[in-house]
């Protein structure tokens, strides 16, 4: 079921149910589909994890009512959070590095969050112990933490994962998903596995990020334009568990760039540079399973465009490879 055809009390009730699109490029007799989460409310993936996390953690009574959600984030981690926590009557505030996109903080403003910076060379521990700071400043404030909270991945586990299954009728060769938390591609993974444990499950990062290492490959950290994906450091992350994945793809950021401008100019998609990596990465296994180079228990791949092009105009998304990268 991908549309929403009757009416509903609030926008919390149209977040999921995306629609999954093949893709024109898929190689030989391999389908690749991909799940695109900008149709949620807040137009990505995150606005799922958003409305579970904060549901969940009240009740359970680890978030009082009426109280306040703190969280570092890149942006669209906020504006899910934000339009969750706006409709369960909640107060929301973002730590955000300053590299991040400008619309994203504007939108998360609009929503009635406040939005804290912390500087670019701190990275995201910097948003993170900042975070931290403040929720310890005030007595009903909560840091849900995506990077270590197991609703993150459950989120995904049990809204993308289930619709993808039910609308490909359960075949499913191949996942293959970006990595920031790593909860997309956690959920998926889990879910996929145990339905078939023979279903190929591929972690997609940008050149400079090091997920890889925890898979023994070699990695050189270095920075990347993509964004929402990759880390520099996999310690900070709790969910990314390497036992469940059998590869990370390692994308540079002309080959998503390239990738993304493609995806508009002959598919109609527009999506981000984590999609234009992912779509790379979904191609790649694709092509090895109709090589026979790759053995998946159906011939198809599903990956997930996590958001839309439009909140990186700002950034330069659709200018040369060099204006945007530099
Ligand atoms: N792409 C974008 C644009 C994102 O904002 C995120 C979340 N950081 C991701 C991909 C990765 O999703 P996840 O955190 O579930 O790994």
């Amino acid at each position: 079921m991908t549309t929403h055809e009757r009416p509903v009390d609030s926008v919390l009730e149209t977040i999921g149910r995306t629609p999954l699109v093949r893709l024109q490029e898929s190689p030989g007799d391999v389908q690749i589909y991909a799940k695109l989460e900008s149709f949620n409310p807040g137009a990505s993936v995150k606005d799922r994890i958003g409305r579970y996390m904060l549901e969940r953690m009240l009740e359970r009574g680890d978030l009082p009512a009426g109280g306040t959600v703190i969280e570092p984030t890149a942006g669209n981690t906020g504006i899910g959070l934000a339009i969750a926590a706006q409709q369960l009557g909640l107060d929301a505030m973002f730590v955000v590095p300053e590299r991040f996109s400008v619309e994203k903080q504007q939108l998360m403003d609009a929503l009635g969050a406040e939005v804290i910076n912390t500087p670019t060379d701190d990275g995201m521990g910097g948003a993170i112990d900042r975070a931290h700071e403040l929720a310890a400043e005030l007595d009903d404030a909560v840091v849900p933490q995506q990077f270590s909270n197991p609703l993150n991945t459950e989120a995904h586990y049990e809204t993308t994962a289930p619709e993808i299954y039910e609308a490909l009728d359960g075949e499913v060769g191949a996942v293959v998903a970006g990595c920031g938390t790593a909860g997309t591609l956690m959920g998926l993974a889990r879910y996929a596995l145990e339905h078939d444990d023979s279903t190929h499950v591929a972690a997609v990062e940008p050149e400079g990020s090091v997920y890889g290492e925890l898979l023994e490959d070699d990695r050189e950290e270095g920075e990347y334009k993509i964004e929402g994906i990759g880390t520099h450091d996999p310690s900070t992350n709790e969910l990314f568990d390497p036992e469940l994945v059998d590869a990370v793809h390692a994308i540079s950021d002309r080959a998503a760039h390239e990738e993304l401008a493609r995806l508009a100019r002959e598919e109609g998609h527009l999506v981000a540079s984590s999609a234009g990596a992912a779509s790379v990465a979904a191609e790649r296994v694709a092509r090895r399973i109709d090589e026979g180079d790759l053995e998946t228990p159906h011939n198809t791949v599903v990956t997930v465009f996590p958001d839309s092009s439009e909140r990186y105009l700002s950034k330069g998304i659709y200018r040369s490879f060099e204006e945007w990268s530099s």
